[in-house]
């Protein structure tokens, strides 16, 4: 059995991207991913591909409470889920990190803060072609630099939203997007402005990803070896239960073990814990790093909700996600709590809202309902809750959740909407006293899993240490969205890989 000096478990956001940062260490590194490349293939862009026969979500089937299937929403491939994210990077903001009192509870302190976290999330923007500008969100952390790509424009409807809500007193500002798009040279530029990018493959790697960016940049180093379909198994510690010494690995249908000194999990914030309970031993009864019986405890996902408004005015936009707004992310007046996030989703296509229709509804309608609305995600904060949780029921994944602390969030979507309202003028059409269509996102919809392994100082309440390695065993770290204490209320990536970076940069230190 070959020896490597690290063996990295997962190529997505954390994964992919520790993998970039360790890949000129001259360390003998073996990454193990249980997914293959995602095939360019037409139906990358193809909506009832991706939407209705869900083409790159895996088929495993888990359990929720009451025993009850559970068709998780997630994709097992090289780059993980940032094959089909929005690639919104956003950073946490800068009281994300301190304790907050919310109208449902606390959200807990991390034990580093924003400035811990800030060159990372510059490095981690440059690395991931983000465009954005900073200074008109009046939430946004100090920065040390601007965004090196300049913010991706508004295509005209957009402009005219942005302005109205200008006009009205709010502070909508350019969404930060990893894409590699030159606006200057339109037709040089790898990305095309399409439709078909929010919870799409990009058929012309030009969204950045952690395959194109990470994974497929650090292959050339002879160091580095890749094997795709290898999912790992179990973790094996040595006799003392404080080394991991293997993993085992089902690769394209053998069980082989893999050796190394230094281990990274980043199998996802779900699926890392699952590892972690799959691998109890005598020294670990309750599952690997379990002593404090918190391994994939606190499971967050965020609150999230698309809304549909519908209006008279066309809306022909083809790349959407260009604003957001944070302007209740800590409250307003008279609400002294926080209510979330907000920002445009990809243009909704009339096959994407055929789902949620009634079935009698005919596509004319679907047609004219998508040519006409404006697309919002919405995003509150959930808080860590211990029965929230991850477990390995007779080998199965089961996933438990109870929603918590949804009055915030309430709130920002009926003000949302009362603020599109005043947008829209009231200028209602052919859907009487409901034209904007909400929908909470349910449980399937996992993709912005997080906080199952914690960090922390105390061994009592956190699995990681502040450097993300494992408060029981020596050698183990783990970079992928698990580690996050709270789950703020903006999208997760940049973050996981701020962290990964910033991981990354505390093991090359240690291993010189
Ligand atoms: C449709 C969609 C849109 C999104 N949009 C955004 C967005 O705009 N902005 C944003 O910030 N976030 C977005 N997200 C969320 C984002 O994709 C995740 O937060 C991020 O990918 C999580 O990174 P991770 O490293 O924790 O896990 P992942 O990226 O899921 O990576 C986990 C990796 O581990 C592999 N793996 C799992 N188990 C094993 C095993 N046992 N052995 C070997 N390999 C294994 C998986 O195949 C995968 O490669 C979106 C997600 C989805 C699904
Ligand atoms: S918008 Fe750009 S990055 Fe996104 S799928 Fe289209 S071409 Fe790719």
């Amino acid at each position: 059995m070959e020896n490597y000096d690290i063996i990295i478990i997962g190529t997505g956001a954390g994964g992919g991207t520790i993998l970039h940062k360790l890949k000129n260490s001259g360390k003998k590194i073996l990454v193990l991913e249980r997914g293959t490349f995602l095939p360019r293939e037409k139906e990358n862009w193809n909506v009832d591909a991706v939407f209705k026969q869900e083409r790159y979500h895996t088929t495993e089937v888990w359990k929720t409470e009451g025993d009850k299937d559970l068709h998780p929403g997630t994709g097992y491939w090289v780059g993980g889920n940032t094959k089909v994210y929005g690639a919104a990077l956003f950073r946490l903001r800068e009281k994300d990190f301190h304790q907050i009192q919310h109208a449902g509870g606390i959200s807990p302190e991390w034990i580093l803060k924003y400035q811990d976290f800030e060159k990372y999330y510059v490095e981690a923007e440059n690395l991931y072609n983000v465009h954005g500008k900073s200074g008109i969100d009046p939430t946004e952390a100090p920065r040390s630099s601007e965004y090196i790509n300049p913010p991706v424009s508004h295509e005209p409807r957009i402009q005219e939203i942005h302005d109205k809500l200008v006009a009205l007193g709010h502070h909508p500002f350019f969404l930060p997007i990893g894409v590699k798009l030159d606006e200057k040279d339109l037709l040089n530029s790898p990305c095309i402005r399409c439709d078909t990018c929010d919870g799409f493959p990009c058929m012309i790697h030009a969204k950045a990803d952690a395959d194109i960016n990470c994974v497929r940049p650090s292959l050339d180093d002879t160091n580095i070896t890749l094997l795709t379909e290898a999912k790992a198994n179990r973790l094996i510690t040595n006799e003392s239960g404080e080394k991991i010494i293997a993993v085992e690995t089902e690769y394209k249908g053998e069980i082989l073990q893999f050796k190394a000194d230094i281990f990274i999990l980043s199998a996802g914030a779900i699926n890392s814990a699952v590892l972690l309970l799959k691998s109890a031993n005598e020294q670990h009864p309750n599952g690997l790093a379990n002593g404090s019986d918190q391994v994939g405890r606190n499971f967050m996902k965020h609150q999230n909700a698309a809304m549909l408004g519908i209006s008279t005015h066309l809306n022909p936009t083809k790349f959407q996600k260009t604003m957001a707004m944070n302007d209740f992310y800590w409250g307003e007046k008279d609400y002294p709590f926080p209510m979330g996030h907000i920002q445009l989703m990809g243009k909704s296509q009339k096959d994407m809202l055929a789902g949620d229709a009634p079935f009698f509804t005919p596509g004319l309608v679907l047609e004219e309902m998508a040519e006409h609305s404006v697309d919002w995600w919405m995003t509150g904060e959930d808080l860590p809750a211990p029965e929230n949780r991850v477990q390995v029921i007779d080998n199965e994944i089961h996933l438990d959740y109870t929603e918590n602390n949804a009055e915030g969030f309430k709130r920002l979507i009926d003000r949302w909407e009362s603020i599109l309202k005043e947008v829209d003028g009231q200028e209602h059409f052919f859907v009487p006293h409901s034209l904007y269509l909400r929908k909470s996102i349910p449980l399937q919809g996992i993709a912005h899993q997080c906080g199952t392994l914690r960090f922390g100082s105390d061994p009592k309440t956190s699995v990681l240490d502040v450097n993300c390695k494992t408060h029981e065993v020596d050698n183990l770290y783990v970079v992928d969205g698990s580690f996050f204490p709270s789950s703020g209320a903006v999208n997760p990536s940049l973050t996981i890989m701020a962290n990964a970076l910033r991981v990354g940069e505390y093991l090359l230190e240690i291993l010189k």
